[in-house]
């Protein structure tokens, strides 16, 4: 299809759309045009033409607009079901003009009096347009109708009453058939439905004044001074009419108020009763929308607001400011009854107007007992051509006292107070951990800027503790997500229960915790907080009915040092980093050199990177003895770091770092393979007393799935028996005290390697979990070896470990030991194995070898004299 078809294929259609795309009042305006357009066609036609009048008696046209005014000004207001019927004395008017004035008074007296009184009921410049244009069709076409049914007759017989009556319908159904146009015009939908009902009740009307005006015509025509007479039925009927009219306003309020009162009574939910009432008010004040607001006790900075719109769209309860009702608020609690806003106003009111996209509004209060306890608003009266009035207003306010009454009966405090914990409920939500119910990362932050801003105005201290637990993956990666909630839980319990009541605990995301300590006397307190946490943490967890261990890093920073919030924060973190740098499980106070450090050891990361690209480890060898014999059985294989600018680095300087990176997998591949390659070459070369190679893993390593195949291919590559393997695990492991860990502990097992618990005692000790281990040795820490045969505490300590390795089966081998006394009372403890710098210090191969010769000899030395002299 071309583009000019689909123009032209459209054309129709997109008339109809553009017009649904012009506002109510636009609508409007454009029929008032197309009214005007038509009287003047009239005017300029037939009516022009038409005769002047069938009596002899004249009427001038200023009696005739005096007549319509007067009218107009004594509107009939009928209502039946939701509809108003407007009766108008006007056909009285009509029909004089008709009978005694010409066409050109009747319409000039038409159009000037019925001006006159729209502009005296105040109603908008559209409105009078509109009527005015509509009254002047009307009665164009009445004065057409009328001389064509009367014919030309000139006398006031039945031709003329029959004439009259065509005229005054034609009137009353122009006038209907225009209003319910410009009805459906303006609230862009078609409002036909009840036309029948409406044009029946106009019609009657029409026919009443008719008859009416011909009676007072022949009067006026044969007996003028009788008309005065005609005033005592028209009067009398003027009075039944408005009698009747405020009588079924009545009861149409009552009804209505009723309604509203049992809706409020009655449906058990609040918000649902609160919607309900502000749908029915929508309808009955034929509103484009209505809100309800209340303000919940206590609080005047908030509203609660619910609103109902005209498509439906509702609204329930939402949190806004009191700010944007603040004017009516202000001028209700100032006394006043209820608003009716419609321009002109006062700037205040018509700027709410404004913001809330309201042309006309009425506002009222909901009085409680004590204040103004909300509001309620209905905005926008449905059709362009209409408005709130002072009726509207007076039954709104009714309504909104019968509310106050209704809700304010219990219901609206104990409802008030529900929303209120909602609302408190929200905002603790924004600001906690769902979780832990600790404070979040941002309450936190906040809570740090306040008491940094409070030692602006009185000096103080306060210090900030940052807290980030050690392998915690693990622990989420092996048991589950579910088992490390319920850690976190456990967690925040234990940090809570070492702070003060006036302490901030908060968790600021995954496995992180921080805490505000207020008020402090220096950094001492906090490192003591600290300390507590650190001890409190250390007992190990209930979890998915397993016991796990968790340790945790902290970090302490004071504001000692620093003016800004971030800058406390980013102390503390920095003191964590370095604590878990330091070998985790320990706090650190922040130091300023600790800045540098980090750089420091970001530099190294790269360098590690680099290193471990190009090979520069080694592995170093330190021996363990035999206690009762002394004599060499193994050695442990230690890595060290060649690193070309910086000379040799020790494992404790860059293993937490290399487990971190990841790079601890392939340094521990090739400590292993090397480990393997020179035990099987010392084997060889020493057959005597093979000689056993101990290796440590790292926790990060004993995650790798591939660990088994590794170590079977480092003794498959080697040639080393797997019974002189030895693999150092380390307590970290235990973390993750899962069926995976004994699952691959088995697995190395069934290999023939031994399995060897580094560091016994230092870490997450259960023994719990010791029994289910398949451990053969255990190495109990240096730090239970430094004090032996100074402090009984030590001693008994030991013996415990060596104790319970026996009854477990298991050797044990004391780490540490520097002096020949520790030697012996390990010994006398029944300790089996011994190492140390009391021994030997870690060495490069060469150097073991050496050593190795010498055990050679000395062993060659032993068989001599075996041989010379055999006992
Ligand atoms: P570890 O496995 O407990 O090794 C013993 C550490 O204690 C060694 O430190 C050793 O030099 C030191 N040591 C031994 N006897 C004494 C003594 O009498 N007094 C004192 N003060 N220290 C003694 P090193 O070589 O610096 O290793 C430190 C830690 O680094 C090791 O502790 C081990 O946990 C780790 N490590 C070393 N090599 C490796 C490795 O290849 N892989 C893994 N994953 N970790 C390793
Ligand atoms: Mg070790
Ligand atoms: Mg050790």
């Amino acid at each position: 299809m071309r583009r000019g078809d689909t123009l032209v294929v459209m054309s129709a259609g997109s008339a109809t759309r553009s017009l649904r795309a012009l506002t109510g009042a636009a609508r409007v305006r454009l029929f008032i045009a197309g009214l005007a357009a038509c009287v003047g066609l009239l005017w300029l036609g037939p009516v022009h033409a038409a005769h002047p009048q069938i009596a002899d008696t004249s009427l001038p046209w200023w009696v005739i607009a005096v007549l319509f005014c007067a009218a107009d000004l004594c509107l009939v207001h009928v209502h039946l079901r939701r509809d108003a019927h407007s009766f108008s004395m006007s056909e009285l008017a009509l029909l004089l003009g008709l009978l005694f004035a010409s066409p050109a008074g009747l319409i000039a007296g038409q159009v000037i009096g019925s001006t006159l009184a729209q502009v005296k009921r105040g109603q908008s410049r559209l409105k009078i347009a509109f009527n005015v244009a509509q009254f002047t069709l009307s009665a164009s076409l009445a004065v057409l109708s009328f001389h064509a049914a009367a014919g030309g007759v000139a006398s006031l017989g039945p031709r003329a009453w029959f004439a009259a009556a065509v005229a005054s319908t034609v009137y009353a159904a122009t006038n209907v058939i225009c209003v319910s146009i410009a009805i459906s015009l303006s609230e862009g939908k078609a409002q036909f439905g009840r036309l029948h009902l409406v044009l029946s009740m106009s019609l009657l009307g029409g026919l009443t004044n008719t008859s009416l005006g011909l009676v007072a015509a022949t009067v006026l025509r044969y007996e003028p001074s009788a008309t005065w007479l005609l005033m005592v039925p028209a009067a009398g009927m003027y009075v039944a009419y408005r009698a009747y009219n405020s009588e079924r306003e009545k009861h149409e309020s009552l009804e209505f108020l009723y309604h509203s009162t049992r809706i409020l009574n009655e449906t058990p939910e609040f918000e649902q009763a609160v919607l309900t009432l502000l749908n029915q008010a929508r309808t009955m004040f034929r509103a484009e929308t209505a809100a309800i607001a209340f303000v919940p006790p206590g609080d005047d900075s908030v509203l609660l607001r619910s609103a109902v719109g005209c498509d439906g769209e509702t609204s329930l309860m939402q949190v806004v400011p009191a700010s944007s009702m603040r004017v009516l608020l202000d001028r209700f609690g100032a006394g006043a009854t209820s608003l009716l806003l419609k321009a002109p106003l006062e700037p205040e009111l018509m700027d709410f107007l404004d913001a809330n996209g309201m042309r006309d509004a009425m506002v009222a209060p909901l009085r409680g007992e004590t204040r103004v306890v909300g509001l309620i608003v209905l905005g926008n009266r449905l059709g362009d051509v209409t408005t709130f009035d002072n009726e509207d207003v007076r039954l709104f306010e009714t309504l909104a006292n019968h509310a106050s009454i209704a809700l304010e009966n219990g219901r609206l405090g104990q409802s008030l107070a529900q929303l209120q914990e909602l609302e408190r409920q929200l905002k603790h939500q924004a600001f906690h951990d769902p979780l832990t119910g600790l404070a979040n990362r941002s309450l936190f932050a906040d809570r740090v800027s306040l008491a940094l801003s409070r030692i602006e105005r009185d000096p103080q201290i306060c210090g900030v503790l940052f807290i980030d637990l050690d392998d915690f993956k693990t622990v989420n990666d092996t048991l589950g997500h579910a088992a490390g909630d319920q850690l976190l839980v456990a967690v925040a319990h234990r940090v809570l229960g070492c702070l003060r009541p006036g302490d901030t605990g908060a968790r600021l995301g995954g496995d992180e915790f921080a805490v505000l300590l207020e008020d402090i006397a220096g950094p001492e307190d906090a490192a003591r907080v600290a300390a507590r946490v650190t001890h409190a943490l250390r007992l190990p967890v209930q979890v998915a009915g397993q016991s796990v261990h968790v340790r945790a890093s902290v970090g302490i920073a004071t504001s000692l040092d620093v003016t800004a919030a971030d800058e406390l924060l980013r102390n503390a973190d920095l003191a964590m980093y370095m604590a878990k740098a330091d070998g985790k499980g320990r706090f650190k106070l922040f130091e300023p050199s600790m800045r540098a450090a980090v750089v420091r050891r970001h530099e190294m990361k790269s360098d590690l990177q680099r290193a471990t690209a190009r090979g520069d480890f080694s592995v170093h060898y330190q021996p363990f003895h035999d206690l009762s014999t002394g004599r060499l059985v193994a050695v442990e294989a230690l890595v060290r770091w060649n690193c070309p600018e910086r000379g040799m680095i020790y494992p404790d300087s860059f293993i937490s770092l290399a487990e971190e990176t990841g790079l601890i997998i392939s340094i521990g591949r090739y400590v292993l393979q090397e480990a393997c390659r020179q035990a099987a070459l010392w084997q060889r070369r020493f057959p005597d007393e093979p000689l056993s190679m101990s290796v440590n893993l790292s926790p990060v390593q004993f995650q790798q799935p591939g660990l088994v195949a590794m170590v079977a291919d480092s003794l498959k590559a080697s040639g080393l028996r797997p019974c002189s393997l030895i693999l150092e695990i380390t307590e970290g492991v235990m973390l993750q005290d899962s069926e995976f860990t004994i699952g691959v502990l088995n697995d190395l097992r069934s290999l023939g390697v031994r399995i060897a618990m580094d560091d016994f005692g230092t870490g997450y000790s259960s023994l719990s979990y010791l029994r289910r281990l398949p451990i053969d040795i255990l190495k109990i820490a240096k730090a239970f070896v430094d004090g032996i045969g100074e402090d009984p505490g030590v001693s008994a300590f030991a013996q415990a470990i060596v104790g319970l390795g026996r009854t477990l089966n298991m050797q044990t081998l004391a780490e540490g030991i520097e002096h020949p006394w520790q030697a012996r009372e390990l010994h006398a403890l029944g300790c089996e194995l011994g190492q140390g710098y009391y021994f030997a210090r870690p060495m490069p191969a060469i150097e073991m070898e050496r050593i190795l010769e010498a055990r050679q000899d000395e062993l060659d030395g032993t068989l001599a004299e075996v041989i010379a002299f055999p006992a």
